[in-house]
């Protein structure tokens, strides 16, 4: 092994850097170069950053200490490579008028083409093969507490399927207040409150969970915390008290994290949360659901739980491709907004195992391809080598149905699905 030109005698590392960023130990501001093959990047101090620095190799160690100090990072300079393998996109769609401009809509996950459909004090039951209403259930909507924080994302009624369609949820999204209902008989199974700490800055955190043969739910109860509770009987399952340690000002497993959209993964294994913390930091996080029925402090500080990233931006798309988790946005801190993409993400170890350039907008993962909801239409992606093979101008849905493949956008009364 030769000398290396930071001054080691090691294995070269994964990007070349400038020799500034050699010359000490300290930490120290640098950047991040798009080198024009998809997203690598080398690095370099910021002012060779403006000017087009002499990059020279390093080893392992020195690009790692470099690299992993997200907090020193100034963000990328240039553009990342968009990859294109056109091919035709299959399927077709087709337009349907609905009986009424739906509030939202969710698909019945274990039922092919069942949806329900938000109305006003109603949630219907809707065949999208047959455009057939099969059911209207009166729900009282939850009440409404605020405005929401950020003006593009003003508070809205979301509504949640289980897996079986026995039950729904209707949340308000940046907001604070919920429900969850039993269809077969209308009845409210539980109230939803996630608390006044500014309710405003996240999606409702609410996510339904098969559990043996019974319907769980997961749900906000304060901004820190999540409990899981019965659909059936809306009886929470994860009680645990947070005693304060003798000295200390927070209790023990205090989490110190605003929860946010919630996905779990198809097997139902695990919970990803995109959730923010102060400075505000966006930071998604994840963990195992069958450690948390065991330990109830799994969802605060459990071994299996993960920190994805820390980066500029939260509530942005999110989606599970098999067991490894999708999410959208490159970049850190200092990035913002975050640039078009995605990083993959092996839930067990919490590491990255890819990343790359171009899909903005919801993220869905259908037949094998994610796809994104791109505000000029949806875009199909191979996730594999994160090539775009096809798009479909002016289609840009907001749900996917996970057993019969529909991709669907709502315009009004009209749904417009996309079927494989
Ligand atoms: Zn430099
Ligand atoms: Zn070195």
């Amino acid at each position: 092994m030769e000398t290396l030109p930071c001054g080691h005698i090691a294995a070269a590392g994964p990007r070349r850097v400038c020799r500034h960023l050699t010359e000490s130990d300290a930490e120290a501001p640098y950047v991040r170069l798009f080198i024009g093959r998809g997203v690598e990047y080398d690095l370099c101090c910021p002012p060779c950053g403006e000017s087009g620095p002499e990059l020279v190799v390093a080893c392992e160690g020195c690009v790692a200490r470099v690299d992993e100090d997200e907090w020193e990072c100034e963000g990328f300079r240039g553009k990342p490579e968009i990859r294109e393998r056109p091919e035709p996109v299959p399927g077709a769609l087709r337009r349907v008028r609905l009986p009424f401009a739906p509030l939202d809509i969710a698909p019945i996950p274990a039922v092919p083409h069942r949806w329900l459909l938000l109305d006003k004090g109603a949630v219907v039951r809707w065949r999208s093969d047959r455009n057939e209403v099969v059911g209207r259930v009166r729900v009282k909507m939850p009440a409404r507490a605020g405005k929401g924080y950020f003006k593009d994302r003003p508070a809205r009624p979301r509504l949640h399927a289980s897996p079986s369609g026995r039950y729904c949820a209707v949340v308000v999204d940046f907001d604070r207040y919920g429900a969850v209902v039993d269809l077969t008989s209308g009845r409210r199974t539980a109230t939803l409150d996630r608390g006044g700490h500014y309710p405003g800055t996240t999606y409702f955190p609410f996510a339904f969970v098969s559990h043996v043969s019974l319907e769980r739910f997961v749900h906000a109860t304060d901004w820190n915390r999540l409990d899981v509770s019965d659909a059936a009987t809306g009886r929470v399952l994860t009680g645990r008290v947070f005693p304060v340690p003798e000295g200390s000002r927070l209790p023990e497993h205090h989490l110190e994290y605003f929860h946010g959209a919630l996905a779990v993964s198809p097997d139902g294994r695990w919970l990803a949360d995109d959730g923010w913390v102060w400075t505000p930091v966006g930071v998604p996080r994840l963990w195992d659901l069958r450690a948390w029925w065991q330990n109830p402090y799994e969802s605060e500080d459990g071994p299996s739980a993960r920190r994805l990233a820390d980066r500029s931006d939260w509530n942005l798309a999110m989606c599970w491709l098999g067991d490894r988790l999708v999410v959208s946005g490159l970049g850190g801190l200092e990035d913002s907004p975050l640039l078009p993409g995605v990083r993959i993400f092996h839930p067990e170890t919490g590491e990255q195992e890819g990343a790359f350039a171009g899909p903005e907008g919801a993220l869905f993962a259908a037949g094998g391809k994610l796809v994104s909801a791109a505000p000029g239409g949806a875009e199909f992606w191979d996730p594999g080598t994160g090539e775009r093979l096809g798009r479909i101008p002016g289609f840009v849905p907001i749900r996917h149905h996970p057993a019969s493949g529909e991709l669907l956008q709502l315009a009004g009364d009209t749904a417009i699905l996309h079927e494989p």
